[in-house]
């Protein structure tokens, strides 16, 4: 754990924590009224992707795809965007972004989905103190659902 990083805190924090095994944690996004904007993140503090353990690898892209279908599963959900940055914290994380049906329709785009754009705005627009009702419940349901994956090892939805 290093000092005042935001995401070595967060895979600590057990308030909006989906899911976490030896070496990676699953947590909501806070301050964002977007249910399902998780984040993913290695629970040792890992600035490069280089550095990382094979076992850490492994859980990342074991949560990142059972995220993607658990997420996809949702009805308003239609995409879901992976991103990481490590500007304002170089633990890595990846930002599990949530693109609903509306969001591709409310800001004028021309070209299609501008999936950056949006990504930029909704974090702005849906800029929040506490966690709503929906977000709260969001946490519960795939808290549920990524434990039966994990207790029963089966892919969801097949
Ligand atoms: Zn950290």
């Amino acid at each position: 754990m290093e000092e005042g990083c935001p995401v070595c805190l967060e895979t600590g924090n057990n308030d909006r924590l989906v899911v976490r095994d030896s070496s990676v944690a699953v947590y909501h996004m806070g301050n964002v009224a977007l249910p399902g904007y998780l984040v993913l993140a290695p629970l040792r503090h890992v600035t490069l992707w280089k550095d990382l353990e094979e076992s850490e690898t492994t859980s990342l892209e074991r949560f990142r795809a059972l995220a993607e279908t658990l997420l996809l599963q949702k009805k308003p959900i239609r995409k879901v965007y992976f991103l990481s940055f490590g500007e304002l914290c170089p633990h890595i994380h990846i930002h599990c972004f949530p693109r609903t049906a509306s969001m591709a329709g409310d800001i004028p785009m021309t070209g299609g989905v501008d999936g950056p754009r949006i990504f930029d705005h909704y974090r702005t627009a849906l800029k929040t103190d506490a966690s709503p009702p929906e977000v709260s419940d969001m946490i519960e349901t795939l808290r549920r659902e990524f434990q039966d994956h994990l207790l029963t090892g089966k892919s969801p939805g097949r």
